[in-house]
């Protein structure tokens, strides 16, 4: 089972379509999403469809909870609020109550724990190896996978051995072992708006037969999302970090 990872697509459809073409070459059976559909980006219902259509297991993100339920909305810095009210007008209330239908948590069939934040608790952001270690602690199933940083990072413990000092040491490109005694934590960084300096789209895969989790970058025409969003009149400082990647 060759398992597709994606997270934090926020609404940005163009990123969406080039990872999925990407993980259609890569020969995945199944892609879960982590969460974070929608929010800050300019596509929020083709990305509702997209995903729909792609993944066999989607989680809510606290942006989609933020859809479903405007309540919440007091939650989040004016920015992400102002560009959520945008998307809140604009999808429909089928696409609204999908959102808000969606898990904040579940076990995939091949027997992972798929989570937004950290298992256990959605909202959080796992920034340290302590912290990676300690969600890794709550999580029943030995392998986890978490978004909701937009920053890829891996943390592998042994039996018996030290958390590595860097939550971060998973290079791009290269297979990452995961061994059946290992637990394991996996973010795939974001989708559609990347905070870790690189601007790229971001996914992963993870082939379960073959214990191996490889994360992936892909160039995307961000200046056409860019340009939607200007058209939308979404706030200046989200169009601008998508180029940057912070
Ligand atoms: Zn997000």
């Amino acid at each position: 089972m060759r398992l597709g990872v994606v997270s934090d697509v926020h609404g940005n459809a163009v990123a969406l379509q080039e990872v999925l073409i990407a993980l259609e070459d890569l020969e995945v059976h199944e892609v879960v999403c982590l969460g974070d559909v929608v929010g800050y980006g300019p596509h929020p219902g083709l990305c509702v469809d997209r995903v729909k259509a792609a993944c066999s297991l989607t989680l809510a993100g606290n942006h989609d909870r933020a859809v479903a339920d405007p309540a919440i909305l007091t939650r989040f810095n004016p920015v992400a609020a102002e560009a959520l009210r945008w998307t809140a007008e604009r999808v429909g209330d089928g696409d609204a109550a999908w959102l808000g239908s969606l898990p904040e948590e579940a076990a995939h069939h091949g027997g992972v724990l798929c989570c937004h934040g950290a298992p256990g608790a959605p909202n959080q952001y796992i920034d340290t190896p302590a912290e990676a270690a300690a969600a890794l602690g709550r999580s029943p199933q030995p392998l986890a996978l978490c978004g909701h940083t937009h920053v890829p990072a891996a943390l592998v413990l042994h039996p018996g051995g030290r958390v590595s000092d860097d939550w971060h040491p998973w290079p791009e490109g290269e297979p990452l072992e995961i061994k059946p005694e290992a637990r394991v934590l996996l973010n795939p960084g974001s989708v559609g708006q990347p905070r870790d300096g690189d601007p790229r789209a971001a996914y992963a895969v993870l082939d379960l037969d073959a214990g191996a989790a490889t994360r992936y970058r892909i160039e995307y025409d961000i200046e056409s999302t860019q340009k939607a969003m200007a058209r939308a009149g979404l706030p200046t400082s989200l169009i601008d970090r998508l180029a940057n990647g912070r």
